[in-house]
Formats: structure tokens, sequence, C-alpha cells
């Protein structure tokens, strides 16, 4: 898939396991397992699905997973799938840590952040010796000190280090990065998210991360409960929701455990799912 002068790839880093209840917020379980079945713990699979975009000058990449430095305790409790790593997802198509010259951090949440650093002889380093790290300014500064409600999600070892290494670059507010990608930020999740734009004019795909995770996160309350401001999220719903219809923009899914893209149709007041897709070669 072409956007501009970059070519996307699909990067599946990995997978792993949320409460299903937490996942959907205030939806019955009877609804929600239509779509997405649990474990014998209520937890359900979610993907750890990145995104590489490569021109002639640049390999970016968005999100970088769990990573690998998880302890036994917690492989347990997120069923931490060990076979699939970014690393390894990247050396399928041919990359090397090395090659990446930037990294787009939607969040610092350990499932967006995790592959962001490694230990290195019991040292953090970043993971891309030669990358520039990107995030909002105003998620570093609610990740460094997260209320008690979210501290779990924020990993400090996953980007302190990026900071002090002096790799980790502020963006504030909505920006453009170039021509074909743009940060919109959102509050509804967390404090200082940003979705990422691609976009040349006739292909528009928005990587929209925690804004809805799977695919059957279209329809409108279906909003997770980990969510800091729901109704803040409902609002930022209806309105990329109906962009992506008016524009038919593609919203690639970072969490679904099937999909990595769909389109959106009208469905009443709100919205569904019309086409989704696992791959560029199926759309
Ligand atoms: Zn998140």
């Amino acid at each position: 898939m072409k956007i501009g002068k970059y070519k996307l790839s699909i990067i599946e880093s990995g997978s792993f396991g949320l409460d299903g209840g937490a996942m959907f917020g205030i939806i019955p379980k009877p609804l929600w397992q239509r779509t997405n079945l649990a474990d014998d713990a209520n937890r359900m699979r979610l993907a750890t699905r990145n995104l590489l975009l490569e021109s002639d000058t640049r390999k970016i990449l968005i999100d970088t997973g769990m990573g690998s430095k998880w302890d036994e305790k917690s492989k347990n409790i997120y069923a931490i799938d060990e076979k699939h790593s970014l690393s390894s997802a990247l050396g399928e198509k041919g990359l090397k840590p090395d090659d990446i010259t930037d990294v787009i951090l939607t969040h610092l949440h350990f499932d967006h952040t995790g592959g962001s650093t490694i230990l290195v002889n019991g040292k953090l380093e970043p993971a891309f010796p030669n990358a520039n790290y990107f995030v909002q300014k105003q998620n570093f500064d609610w990740a460094k000190n997260p209320s008690d409600r979210d501290k779990g999600s924020y990993i400090k070892d996953n980007f302190l280090a990026l900071y002090e290494e002096g790799v980790l670059n502020f963006i504030i507010g909505n920006a453009e990065f170039d021509d074909e990608i743009k940060m919109i930020v959102i509050n509804g999740h967390t404090f200082g998210q940003q979705m990422v734009k691609i976009s040349d004019g006739s292909d528009t795909f928005l990587f929209c991360s925690d804004l809805m995770p799977f695919v059957s996160h279209i329809p409108l309350p279906y909003i997770m409960g980990y969510d800091l401001q729901p109704l803040v999220t409902l609002e930022e719903k209806k309105k990329y929701l109906k962009l992506a219809l008016d524009e038919n923009w593609k919203l690639f899914f970072g969490h679904d455990p099937e999909f990595a893209f769909a389109t959106v149709k009208k469905f009443g007041e709100g919205y569904l799912v019309d086409k989704s897709y696992r791959s560029f070669e199926e759309a």
C-alpha cells in the first residue's frame, strides 16, 4: 500500500490478553462476546499491531508494542505472547533496529511503548539507536506522574531512558510531521494521546490507536473501562467516525485480533463497520 511517498507495511509485533469487561466498559458480556471471545480468565486477545512507513529517506515506526522486559508474574497476568516480537516482525521485512529513523508513539501506555527500550547489560537503552522518538509533551508529563487509577499502565522503564538519552522529541498539540503525516490529539482514553493520519489527498489512513482498539469498538457506546474521560472519548468517536465516513478514511486498528483496518458506514445515529481487512493485499 502506498500513500504519497510512503510505502505502508503492517507489523504484527505480538499479542496479549486483557479483561473483556474492561475492554468494553458498560457493554454486557452477552453483547461483546459475539465478536470477541474470552478465555477462562475472562481475558480477550489483543494484537499489538504497528505500522511501518518507508520512503527513500525515512523508515518510520508507529508504536512499539509490549517489548520484552516482562517478569514471569506479568507474563501470566497479561498472557503475553512470547513467540512474536517487534524485532522478529521487522526482521521479516528485512529490517534491523538500526534502520529505523523515527518512532512515533501514540501514547506511553506499556502496550504501545514497551518495545521502545531494551536492556543491554542491565542498562536501559533505546531499542532503535538511530531513531528520533516523538510523543505529545502532555502525555509525557502525565505518564511521569499518573493517577493512582492508571499508574499501572505507565511503566517508566519504557520511556524515561529515551528522555535521558535525548532522543525523545515533544510535540505540542495537533501537528504536521510532513506533507503526508499529521498528528491529531485526543484526550478521552488518556491525556495527550495522538492519532496519526496518513494521507495524500486521495487515500487516507487513520492510526486511531486506543480511541478504538478493535473493529468492534466502532459503535458509539463501546468504550473501554480504562478510559479516563469516557464522555470525551464519545465526542471524539463522533467527530472522527463522521470524518472517516464523509472522507472515506480507512481506520487502522492496533489491537484487533483479526482485522488490521476497516471502513465505516452509518447506522441510525451511529456507525458500524463496513468493510474490514486483514492485510493490504486484501484491500
Ligand atoms: Zn492506551
